[in-house]
């Protein structure tokens, strides 16, 4: 990632934290959006501390004039575009409020049209790679997550949109389809539906990946730089699950 400059959005905690830290560790220009202004500044302070070359830029993905205004403010071109940021829900159809789905819409889908709308003017120059954040439950029905599900399904629809339109300007597009990994995302969801059950839940959640447990935030960062570098140079419009065999080894 050395001379290279990278986008990551949803930087400031799990799976991007892991993410804006290996690319800067592997030599990279990186600058991440967060919409937690406390966070984002933590980590920046931390990274940059590490002599990590790292910029935090306060912000919402799902805000597209916002988004326009501070990609653009970022110098030169943008080699690599991680749209990671994203927001969960728990909900059948019915259990799904109005504001949830919109909500959901708004960051997980809008978030990826406006950060790629604001990143490829400096990206089809030079050519590069865009890696978009999905999840195993794009292709799956997994129960009780109905807005997720539809968010994710898009993601990788917007993948392959994305890699077939942009091929011409040697931009690669793929996306990564993460099963659990643990992260802030996932205490909080244990918190906020298993109060007083959370160590039961975890343990739970992590015998349903045959593999045995959950994913590491590192483990997905090593994809996003593998899909980022050279050496993925013949990867295009994949989506590829990372997830303890959760999706192609039925328990
Ligand atoms: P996380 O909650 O730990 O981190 C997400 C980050 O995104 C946070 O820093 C948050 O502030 C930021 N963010 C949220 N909404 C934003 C917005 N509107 N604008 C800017 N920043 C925003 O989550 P995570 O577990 O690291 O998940 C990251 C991505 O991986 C998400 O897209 C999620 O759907 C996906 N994913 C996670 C898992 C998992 O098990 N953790 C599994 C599959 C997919």
């Amino acid at each position: 990632m050395k001379n290279k400059t990278i986008l990551i959005t949803g930087g400031a905690s799990g799976i991007g934290l892991a993410i804006t830290t290996r690319f800067a560790e592997e030599g990279g220009n990186v600058y991440f959006i967060d919409y937690d202004q406390k966070a984002g500044e933590k980590a920046a302070y931390e990274l940059t501390e590490k002599g990590l070359n790292v910029s935090f830029l306060q912000g919402d993905v799902s805000q597209t004039a916002e988004m326009q205004q501070t990609i653009s403010s970022i110098p030169g071109d943008i080699d690599v575009l991680v749209n990671n940021a994203g927001i969960s829900h728990v909900g059948n159809l019915e259990n799904t409020a109005e504001e949830d789905f919109d909500r959901l819409y708004q960051v997980n889908v809008k978030g990826i049209y406006n950060c790629s709308l604001g990143a490829l003017p400096k990206m089809k120059q030079k050519g590069g790679a865009i890696i978009n954040m999905a999840s195993v439950a794009s292709t799956m029905g997994l129960p009780d997550r109905f807005a997720y599900s539809m968010t994710k399904g898009a993601v990788f629809a917007m993948t392959l949109s994305m890699a077939r339109d942009y091929v011409e300007y040697n931009i690669r597009v793929n996306s990564i389809a993460p099963g659990r990994v643990h992260t802030p995302f996932v205490d909080g969801f244990l918190a906020k539906n298993y109060p007083g059950k959370e160590k039961e839940m975890f343990d739970k959640l992590a015998a349903t990946q045959p593999i045995g447990r959950m994913g590491k935030p590192a483990e997905i960062a090593a994809m996003a730089l593998y899909l980022s570098s050279d050496e993925a140079s013949f990867l295009t419009g994949g989506n590829y699950p990372i997830d303890g065999g959760f999706v192609n080894l039925k328990m």
